[in-house]
């Protein structure tokens, strides 16, 4: 077998040189390939932008018959089918976007052996029609991508994936290699177990980053603080800003560009002869700054992007790992920069409550939303809580290289400051029915501050009025997010009205102590220690 397995790895690195261009492997995808095209099974780990493709393309390459790749990304399928054709690989797909005799088209190039790759929908493997399909033809390999989405309890569940289970029922001696970016352990066993694959090996890439430096500040003026961050430490370099908005977006590169910064803006909304020449440039030029929603990034893979920095509140922790991790693809060291306030929590807390989604969405959706929370509110290593996040250890005593880890944040017990917020939010719901307030009046409130609201309302006349005056603005500010992100207070409304939640009881009847994140006196792009 050991001959076997070197003829096979001749023939995948040649595959690799010849039909896409590249010199050698990365990482585990040597190995991975090896053992597919030896006829193993595998479940392969390896975050996004890692190379997963490679793994299930060139075994497909290799071995004889076509390669059957089950993917839920319907909407990237025809670039991905353009993508290889253009390589010069005969691939095709087969989804609900095309009609009847489009698909006859792809389903008599498989049976025909004419297909070196067929993408497929997961809902397609219910049909009998499709399993028929299947045994008309020769299958060289089963590629499972995203398969994390089998897993019942995990963020992504899909229940066509549970369907899967059958490949290797009826194909036992066609290997099948399932790919994620995103399992923790108890994901990987429960992709082990659904899919049937026993005996898989399995691939574990490791997370870390280490050259990518990762900072989370208090937004205050977000543009304000990035502009600075960028002339402090980017002068001159590549890098990507992440908004929310196209609005944003378009505002944003416009006050780079006045303040003598090289950027351009990059959305959806854009004409797309536009968005190619922006994304040319950021691919050819040295040191243009691309500000764009995060529909910008897919498949580029520019190595010496310097920093990626985040207006907005990415929805996951796999969102911002991802984005992130565009920065230092060439090793070298680059910043994970982001500015997160309180409006990020209560913007994403309303954008989940009016969701078309079902409960299900909206819990999966909050569920990523509340690790991201804890991503920024940690005061502990983020680095650490990343990898923990995806299942792999962290390095004791943490990575030398976060904001956390540079300057360690100091804490505080905010129990009183907690209580004062949330029983000004009970008075007020008190003293007028069904009239709710945000968390900029409570503060004013709090602060004692005579604004036209106070007035208008009679607030000044409530007994909390300037029960905060300890605090500075930034601070109490810092408490509100702190306690939407522990779930201690809720949103309500379109307005992102503050409400108490089943939990705040035990705060307010002094059962339950709140540890606080200090805030910086004066908001800072970097951690001091940071400064080189
Ligand atoms: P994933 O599916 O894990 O997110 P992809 O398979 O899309 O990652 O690969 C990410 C990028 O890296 C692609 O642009 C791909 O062409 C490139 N790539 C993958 N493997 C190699 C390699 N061995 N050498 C150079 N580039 C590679
Ligand atoms: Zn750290």
């Amino acid at each position: 077998s050991g001959v076997v397995a070197e003829r096979a790895g001749g023939a995948a690195l040649e595959t690799l040189r010849r039909v896409f261009g590249y010199e050698a492997f990365r990482g585990d995808q040597e190995a991975v390939i090896e053992h597919v095209v030896a006829g193993g099974d595998a479940v392969v780990l390896m975050p996004t932008g890692g190379g997963k493709s490679l793994c299930y393309q060139i075994p497909a390459l290799v071995r004889p018959g076509t390669g059957v790749v089950v993917s839920p990304l319907i909407a990237l399928m025809q670039d991905q089918v353009d993508a290889l054709r253009a390589l010069g690989v005969r691939a095709g797909f087969i989804n609900s976007t095309q009609d009847f005799d489009e698909r006859r088209v792809v389903e008599a190039q498989f049976v025909s052996g004419e297909l070196d790759l067929l993408y497929l929908a997961p809902e397609r493997l219910k049909l009998n029609s499709s399993l028929e399909l299947l045994s008309r033809g020769k299958v060289s390999v089963f590629a499972i991508d995203e398969a994390h989405c089998v897993a019942q309890w995990g963020h992504d569940f899909r229940p066509d994936y549970l369907a899967l289970s059958v490949l290797g029922e009826r194909w036992p001696d066609v290997p099948r290699v399932a790919l994620t970016a995103t399992a923790t352990h108890a994901t990987h066993q429960e992709i082990t177990a659904r899919l049937g694959m026993p005996d898989a090996r399995h691939f574990e890439a490791s997370f870390d980053r280490p050259n990518i430096q990762y900072r989370i500040v208090p937004k205050a003026e977000q543009r304000k603080q990035l502009l600075a961050f960028l002339k402090e430490e980017h002068a001159g370099d590549a890098g990507i800003v992440y908004c929310l908005s196209r609005a944003s977006v378009d505002r944003t590169a416009e006050f780079l560009v006045r303040n003598g910064i090289a950027a351009v803006p990059y959305h959806a909304g854009l004409e797309g002869r536009v968005r190619a020449e922006h994304q040319s440039r950021f691919l050819r030029e040295d040191g243009l700054v691309v500000v764009a929603t995060i529909a910008f990034g897919m498949g580029i893979d520019k190595p010496d992007v310097r920093f990626v920095a985040h207006l907005d509140l990415p929805k996951s922790v796999e969102g911002y790992y991802q984005e992130t991790g565009r920065a230092g693809r060439d090793g070298l060291p680059s910043t994970a920069w982001m500015a997160y306030g309180l409006n990020d929590v209560v913007q994403q807390r309303r954008m989940i409550q009016s969701s078309q989604g079902d409960d299900a969405f909206r819990r999966r959706a909050s569920a990523h939303l509340d690790a991201m929370l804890a991503l920024c509110e940690t005061v502990e290593c983020r680095r650490g809580r990343l990898l923990q996040y995806f299942g792999q250890e962290p390095q004791t005593g943490g990575c030398g290289n976060c904001d956390t880890c540079l300057s360690p944040p100091e804490t505080w017990d905010g129990t009183v400051a907690a209580q004062k917020v949330l029983s000004t939010i009970v008075r007020l719901d008190r003293e007028r029915r069904g009239q709710k307030f945000g968390g900029v009046h409570i503060v004013d409130i709090l602060l004692g501050r005579r604004t036209a609201k106070v007035i208008q309302f009679d607030h000044d006349q409530l007994s909390v009025f300037g029960i905060g005056e300890d605090l500075t603005e930034a601070e109490w500010r810092g408490v509100v997010r702190q306690l939407l992100a522990m779930e201690l207070l809720g949103v309500e409304g379109e307005h992102g009205a503050l409400v108490l939640t089943e939990e705040s009881g035990t705060v307010l009847r002094g059962e339950r102590k709140v540890p606080l994140r200090k805030e910086p006196k004066r908001p800072t792009t970097r951690t001091p220690a940071a400064a080189k």
